[in-house]
């Protein structure tokens, strides 16, 4: 059975956290003189006030849309910090690892490497998917985290749900579910199975659907003591006020980014086909996110070629499994439409 005792670091369940103006008077005051904030404002006529550290109204509206209640969300600065938060509440440096499945998202690694915590690797299978049995092979006695990214990037598919429900069954520590892509994915968030099981994390973003990249939020969905553990540790204000008040007036239009979402995929569907149909494009994976790995001929070279260009796309064939790929995200129809007349143009010089 899954207990947070047992896999959270000593120093860090024993921690008192620190202690803020704003948490130790949470109340309406008609003067505020607590927190050594500007008293008179600032050239802006605004944020001279600190920010709510735990981001209730924001959660709020967060817990309605994802049918989440608040006290199991936790809000990090874009979920990187999700991810190095989950690291420092309970991988032990020196000590403990975790379970990455590649080709996957980078920062997995880099925050395990960050953390000193070791990684064990059990790469995707050839289509990309979970392999159920060799993840359960790799689990010790010191394996406190097993990161799943579905769908996956760099490869855009969605990984087997029932593997992952298996995994999250079974294991003694956190299955971290990383859903950056859900939105433009057919299948159902696993934010369902929050009431099923303890040890799962869901980890979800405004930067991608939503299209907010640059103001940071990303969202960690979880049992109240894993919520509980991360706001002990993160720092106290790490979400900034206009962050805040932009993702809620984004929130109220959330029909709009419904609809930019409907086009992004109905475009990563015509270039599927495009792409398809280029004979030097030797494979398009099937993508459930809004980009496409392709494998290609002369991939390096396309790659180059696209620069010149002035189109840029990423560069995946390094990775593993993926020779010869090249990562490409949906742009607008116009982006799209000179992306794929100048791929044309490179295999036909
Ligand atoms: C883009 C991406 C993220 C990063 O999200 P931020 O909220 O911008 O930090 C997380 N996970 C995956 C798989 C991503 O591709």
């Amino acid at each position: 059975m899954f207990s947070i005792d047992k896999i959270i670091r000593e120093n860090i369940r024993t921690l008192t956290p620190y202690s803020s103006a704003r948490d130790e008077f949470m109340g309406t005051a008609d003067i505020y003189l607590d927190a050594n904030e500007n008293s008179i404002g600032s050239a802006l006529n605004q944020y001279n006030r600190y920010p709510d550290p735990l981001q209730r109204q924001l959660k709020e509206v967060i817990g309605k849309l994802k049918k989440v209640s608040a006290e199991n969300i936790f809000l990090g600065n874009g979920s990187d910090e999700c991810i190095d938060l989950l690291y420092r509440c309970f991988c032990e440096p020196g000590r403990d690892n975790v379970i990455i499945c590649p080709p996957t998202y980078g920062m997995y690694e880099v925050s395990a490497n960050i953390n000193s915590t070791a990684v064990k690797k059990v790469p995707l299978t050839t289509s990309f998917d979970l392999d159920e049995k060799a993840v359960f092979k790799s689990i010790d006695a010191y394996t406190k985290i097993i990161w799943i990214c579905s769908p996956n990037n760099p490869t855009g598919n969605d990984v087997n749900l029932t593997a992952i429900e298996n995994i999250a069954r079974m294991f003694e520590g956190l299955v971290v579910i990383d859903e950056a892509y859900i939105d433009f994915s057919p299948r159902k968030s696993c934010t369902d199975w929050l009431n099923k099981y303890d040890n799962v994390v869901v980890l979800q973003t405004f930067s991608k659907a939503w299209g907010l990249a640059g103001l940071r939020l990303g969202m960690a969905f979880a049992a109240t003591d894993i919520i509980q553990t991360l706001n002990k540790v993160k720092p106290p204000y790490n979400i900034n006020e206009a962050t805040q008040q932009l993702v809620l007036k984004a929130l109220k239009k959330h029909k709009a980014t419904l609809q930019v979402i409907d086009e992004l995929v109905a475009q990563r569907n015509y270039l599927e086909l495009q792409l398809t149909g280029i004979k030097a494009v030797e494979k398009v994976n099937p993508s459930d996110a809004n980009f496409l790995l392709i494998k290609c001929a002369k991939s390096n070279e396309l790659y180059r070629y696209l620069l010149g260009q002035g189109i840029v796309v990423r560069d995946r064939s390094t990775t593993l499994n993926c020779e010869n790929c090249l990562r490409i995200t949906v742009g607008t129809a116009e982006e799209n439409r000179k992306l794929l007349k100048a791929i044309r143009t490179f295999y036909n010089r």
